[in-house]
């Protein structure tokens, strides 16, 4: 078992995140539809830093849209 990549606690199976992280991660992907739909084109990066400016995201939240930021190219 390894840890999450964002805290200590065990991954979720076949995960590399915690089920907090994870749960945060579906629910960001999930916003980038709604968001595009709701404000029009946006990049994924764009949105990325957008959710993590939002003062209305939550923590687990937050550090989901950093690390995919990170990994996601221009
Ligand atoms: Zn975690």
């Amino acid at each position: 078992m390894t840890s999450c990549r964002l805290c200590k606690r065990d991954c979720a199976p076949s995960s590399d995140l915690c089920n907090y992280h994870l749960t945060a991660k579906r629910n960001v992907e999930s916003g980038y539809k709604q968001w595009s739909e709701a404000y029009g084109a946006i990049t994924w990066k764009e949105y990325l830093k957008q959710v993590g400016q939002n003062k209305e995201t939550g923590q687990w939240a937050k550090e989901v849209a950093e690390l995919l930021s990170k990994e996601s190219p221009e």
